[in-house]
């Protein structure tokens, strides 16, 4: 028998005949007087008061220390928690229970808060969690700008078409449970406390699959392979994974559905590219539209070209901002909206010349007065 369990058969307070919220005063002065009455020297050979002894020194071992009362209070109001609790007790380490969440744990040893939740109860019975599932999708450039709606296609587990996930063959019904008679949990005894755990016949369905589904085999899941529906937002890149909540494999016994987890690969565009919600397009001038400044139209993703003004004397490689002509990203808090259009400006060298334009460019060569390569 744990210490702990100890503590939660006995009541240490009435022991020491003492009211629950007794001072420190209050403790010593009760056990005092029963240490005196009850101490071996004064009754030899009476076994009876021996054992009243030794009961009222653990009392008081445990209540005259400010934390293992404390603790003892504690175990007392949630139970037989800790250590292993024997033959139909419970056992559990706090630790296995996701985010450690006693009271989510006392719900389940209760028959309560069985409505779902990752939480598990001993040995696998209670509703489970429904597996994530991943997969992958390739979009092309403007479609991932964009945002689209797309049918995803994948094989997991889901729920059998066969039976609906009832487990039962199509025409039967699932008969209900002889061991706990369909209530899902079962009453434990220990003494003076009763608990209900999740009934290990039916998995906590109360109800048992007796002519099973010939797809599933009774476990109402089956592999198959399914189309499901996705709205992909607006300007998804490349090795980005999106999470559709309740879109993956189904739970069991009640259990919410895993999550689908969609990678996102993006072909690239021949033109434009992305820096997160602005787009890059790299656009080619001439030496005379970039020595004399301009107007030239550039591309946009959506639409038709918008007009771009050069200043005379744009350098190649300098980069330009038309605003609001990027990705329109979903509304989200510190957003600014849709992003801009940066387009780099390369100065093209023509490959050919005609004559007229050779003797243009020799006039042009004999103007220079400036040496480049000299710093001034
Ligand atoms: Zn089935
Ligand atoms: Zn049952």
């Amino acid at each position: 028998m744990t210490a702990q369990r100890e503590w939660f058969e006995k009541d240490y307070y009435q022991v020491l005949g003492v009211a629950a919220d007794a001072s420190a005063k209050e403790i010593t002065k009760a056990y005092r007087k029963l240490a005196r009455e009850l101490h071996p020297d004064q009754n030899p050979n009476n076994a009876a008061a021996e054992e009243r002894f030794k009961e009222v020194s653990s009392a008081y071992d445990v209540l005259s220390d400010e934390a293992k009362r404390k603790e003892y209070d504690e175990v007392r109001r949630l139970g037989p928690m800790a250590g292993g609790g024997g033959p139909g007790g419970f056992s559990f380490n706090v630790g296995d229970v996701p985010g450690g969440d006693i009271s989510d744990l006392l719900g389940q040893m209760f028959g309560r808060g069985r409505s779902g939740g990752a939480g598990r109860a001993g040995g696998g019975v209670g509703p489970h969690r429904g597996a994530d599932v991943t997969a992958h999708l390739t979009l092309d450039f403007a479609d991932a700008v964009r945002g689209i709606e797309t049918t995803l296609h994948l094989t997991s587990d889901a729920q059998c078409s066969t039976c609906n996930g009832s487990g039962a063959r199509p025409g039967t019904q699932p008969s209900r449970c002889g061991v706990c008679g369909g209530r899902g949990v079962v009453d434990d005894n220990q003494g003076l406390f009763s608990f209900s755990s999740p009934c290990r016949a039916c998995q906590g369905r109360g109800s048992v699959v007796t002519d099973p589904c010939p797809t599933c085999r009774g476990g109402g899941v089956e592999r198959r392979p399914r189309e499901v529906r996705a709205r992909i937002p607006a300007g998804v890149s490349d090795g980005q994974t999106i999470r559709l909540k309740g879109r993956g494999a189904p739970g069991r016994n009640g259990g919410p559905a895993g999550d689908l987890l969609v990678e996102i690969a993006v072909t690239p565009h021949p033109r434009f590219g992305r820096s997160g919600n602005n787009l890059t397009v790299t656009v080619p001038v001439t030496f005379a539209e970039a020595a004399l400044g301009g107007v030239i139209d550039v591309p946009t993703l959506d639409g038709g070209p918008v007009a771009l003004r050069l200043r005379p004397g744009t350098q190649s490689g300098s980069r330009h901002r038309v605003k609001g002509k990027g990705i329109e990203m979903p509304a989200k808090r510190g957003s600014t909206g849709a992003g801009d259009l940066i387009v780099t400006v390369e100065v093209q060298v023509p490959t050919q010349l005609t004559d007229e334009q050779r003797a243009a460019i020799q006039q042009l060569a004999a103007a220079t007065t400036v040496d480049p390569r000299v710093v001034p």
